[in-house]
């Protein structure tokens, strides 16, 4: 069998329930898989199990069912690939790749957030400490399918970034890059406060052999003081008996133009439509969108 032409995924967080911005996100990952033909997976992205909210999983997992989503096999859960990402943290340490650091919150202060390469040649021991990626001192760019060209020094606006944490928690980019490679994911299509994640991303792939998925960033649904939707908030769960009302207002936020009479439709039919009609380049260009315009 040949290799799909396009595999997708969801991948959530379980640090709290699914709000309106993500259902945008997992709307648009799934319509933009299934109008093609696509595959669509299911990824639970919990690496770090003193931020997840007990009872998270299960409330996600629910929420896209009963919002009519159908993912193709097997969840997969990060926290159950640690011996990967051990693994691979080995060998970048052994190619010289990757660093023990032991600098303290204090020793990082006072650098724009940007690491300035203390322990990089220091030798330290990889136990008891955090790893560092070493990143190369140039500009790592791609085009996006919705937000266009994207540029990011990596060694000045950067620096070296931590793949896993000095406690053991692995991080995310590591992660992420790792899942998407070994699940075959073509297209990443998630909410455009990951687009400054990217370039490490793409970096992370090459220097691990995987190839680039095409990417898609759509707007982060914000909150009227321009906070994002579910961090700073406790967001509600998506409510179970308002699915196609906020289903057809995702898909309007989208820039997709479903029919007033879907209103009173099952969700299974407002995505049939979705899927039918869907049209990435109506998606706003805008890295951020109001929650209170979309209502
Ligand atoms: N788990 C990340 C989040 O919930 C998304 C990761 C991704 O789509 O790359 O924000
Ligand atoms: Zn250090």
């Amino acid at each position: 069998m040949n290799a799909p032409a396009y595999v997708g995924r969801f991948a959530p967080t379980p640090s709290g329930y699914l709000h309106f911005g993500s259902l945008v996100a997992a709307l648009a990952s799934y319509l933009d898989a299934r109008a093609v033909g696509g595959r669509w997976l299911l990824r639970m992205e919990d690496l770090d199990p003193p931020r997840e909210m007990p009872g998270a999983q299960d409330a996600i997992l629910h929420a896209l069912e009963s919002y009519g989503f159908e993912w193709d096999g097997e969840l997969v859960r990060q926290s159950e690939r640690h011996d990967r990402y051990a693994e691979v943290i080995d060998r970048l340490i052994e190619r010289g790749l990757a660093y023990a650091c032991t600098c303290s919150r204090k020793q990082l202060e006072g650098h724009g957030g940007v690491y300035p390469g203390t322990c990089r040649d220091a030798g330290h021991d990889r136990h008891d400490a955090a790893i560092r990626l070493r990143v190369p001192d140039r500009e790592y760019a791609f085009v996006d399918r919705v937000q266009g060209e994207f540029h990011q020094h990596l060694g000045r606006d950067v620096g070296d970034f931590v793949i896993r944490r000095r406690d053991g928690l692995y991080a995310y980019q590591l992660a992420v890059v790792l899942d998407d490679g070994w699940q075959g994911v073509t297209d990443v299509v998630r909410g455009a406060d990951l687009l400054d994640s990217t370039p490490r991303q793409l970096y992370l792939q090459e220097v691990l052999g995987l190839p680039h998925p095409r990417y898609l960033h759509v707007p982060l649904i914000i909150q009227p003081d321009g906070h994002k939707l579910g961090k700073s908030y406790r967001s509600p769960p998506l409510a179970a008996d308002q699915a196609s009302p906020l289903l057809l207002r995702a898909l309007r936020a989208l820039g997709q133009q479903p029919p007033a009479d879907l209103e009173g439709s099952l969700p299974g039919a407002v995505l049939a439509w979705g899927i039918a009609h869907w049209d990435a380049t109506r998606i706003p260009r805008s890295r951020t969108l109001a929650e209170a315009q979309l209502r």
